[in-house]
């Protein structure tokens, strides 16, 4: 009977069809135009974004929001990229939380420092978007 059939290919593909839920991106950065920009791509690349200026903004913002994923631009003039990651990583509950570093600074040993303050990867900018975007896609 086509009522039934219908039904049972209904369940049969709900799983598959349900919308994939959007990882949500805390995103740090305190150039707005660069913040705009990654937000804007981003979005279009399927993530949720929760946009931050601040460190301290950006900390807050982790702890209430429990976000997916973080980018987190070093550089930054009330509390930098490196203190905000150990804020964030000092919470168990974001322990295991993936944290893309940003900076504008290709000094040596910046690789070291985000991944000692407990980033998880560590991107130069400028930033290429479609990159950050896969890198993103990969931890989630
Ligand atoms: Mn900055």
């Amino acid at each position: 009977m086509a009522p039934e059939r219908e039904e049972r290919t209904h369940a049969e593909r709900t799983p598959a069809d349900a919308p994939r839920r959007q990882p949500v991106v805390l995103i740090a950065e305190d150039n707005v135009d660069n913040l705009g920009l990654l937000v804007d791509y981003l979005s279009t690349r399927g993530f949720r974004l929760i946009p931050s200026t601040t460190g301290r903004e950006a900390v807050r913002l982790a702890l209430s929001e429990g976000p997916d994923l973080v980018i987190m631009d070093i550089q930054m003039p009330d509390m930098d990229g490196l203190e905000a990651i150990k804020q964030i990583r000092s919470d168990p509950r974001l322990a295991a939380t993936p944290i893309i570093a940003l900076t504008a600074l290709a000094m040596v040993g910046d690789r070291e420092r985000c991944l000692d303050a407990g980033a998880t990867a560590y991107v130069s900018k400028p930033v290429g978007m479609r990159q950050l975007s896969d890198l993103l896609w990969s931890y989630v």
